[in-house]
C-alpha cells in the first residue's frame, strides 16, 4: 500500500517554503489499534484486519492552519513493551501512546511507554509532545478504563489525553494528529 503516494496531491497553498517535516511515532500493546489508527489517518478508512508484525513509516503531505506539513507516521510493532527504542527515540518530534479501553493491560502496558519517552525527552531541548490515546471508544459497553484513569495517567506525565475510536469518524482521528502537529510546531 502506497499510503504516501495516494495523497501527494493534497497540498492546496503552494509554500514559500519546503514544508516542515514531523515525525510521529505510535507506540503501544499489540491489538490496541496502531496500525488501524494510522491507516485510518492516512486513507480515511477502516482496516479490521492488518499485519500485527508489520511495522513501517508512512508520509503524509498535510495541511495544518493553512501551513503544509510532511507528516511522517511510524507504526510500530512491539510484541514485548519498549525494546529496541533507540529505532524511534531521536528519529521522533511526537510521541502517540495508545491503549484500548477495552483492555485494562493495554493501558498498564502504556505507563511502560511513556516513561520510558518521556525519561529520554525530558533532557532534550526542545522537548518532545507526548499523547496519550485511548482508542475503541466504539466499545463502551466493555470499557475496562475510565476516561478518568487516562486522564490522571497523562496529567502525571503532563501529557495531552484524548479518546477516539479508529472506526468511527474520520475527522476525529485526523483531528488528533493535527493537534500533534500543532503541539511540536510550537516547541
Ligand atoms: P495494533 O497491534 O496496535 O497495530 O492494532 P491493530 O490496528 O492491528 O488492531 C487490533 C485489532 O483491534 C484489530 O482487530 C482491529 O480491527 C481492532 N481495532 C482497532 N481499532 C479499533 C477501534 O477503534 N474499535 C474497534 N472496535 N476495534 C478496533
Ligand atoms: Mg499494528
Amino acid at each position: 500500500l502506497m499510503f504516501g503516494k495516494a495523497r501527494t496531491c493534497n497540498i492546496v497553498t503552494v509554500p514559500e517554503h519546503e514544508p516542515s517535516e514531523c515525525n510521529i511515532v505510535i507506540l503501544g500493546a499489540m491489538g490496541s489499534g496502531k496500525s488501524a489508527l494510522t491507516v485510518k489517518f492516512l486513507t480515511k478508512r477502516f482496516i479490521s484486519e492488518y499485519d500485527p508484525n508489520l511495522e513501517d513509516t508512512y508520509s503524509s503531505e498535510e495541511v495544518v492552519d493553512q501551513q503544509p506539513f510532511i507528516v511522517k507516521v511510524m507504526d510500530t510493532a512491539d510484541q514485548d513493551g519498549p525494546v529496541n527504542c533507540e529505532r524511534y527515540l531521536s528519529w521522533a518530534n511526537a510521541f502517540i501512546i495508545v491503549y484500548s479501553i477495552d483492555n485494562r493491560n493495554s493501558f498498564q502496558a502504556c505507563q511502560q511507554y511513556i516513561e520510558t519517552v518521556t525519561l529520554y525527552s525530558k533532557g532534550l531541548q526542545p522537548d518532545t509532545p507526548v499523547i496519550l490515546l485511548g482508542n475503541k471508544v466504539d466499545m463502551e459497553r466493555y470499557r475496562q478504563v475510565s476516561k478518568a484513569d487516562g486522564a490522571a495517567l497523562a496529567s502525571r506525565f503532563g501529557c495531552r489525553f484524548f479518546e477516539v475510536s479508529a472506526c468511527l469518524d474520520f475527522l476525529s482521528v485526523q483531528h488528533i494528529f493535527h493537534e500533534v502537529v500543532r503541539e511540536v510546531r510550537r516547541e
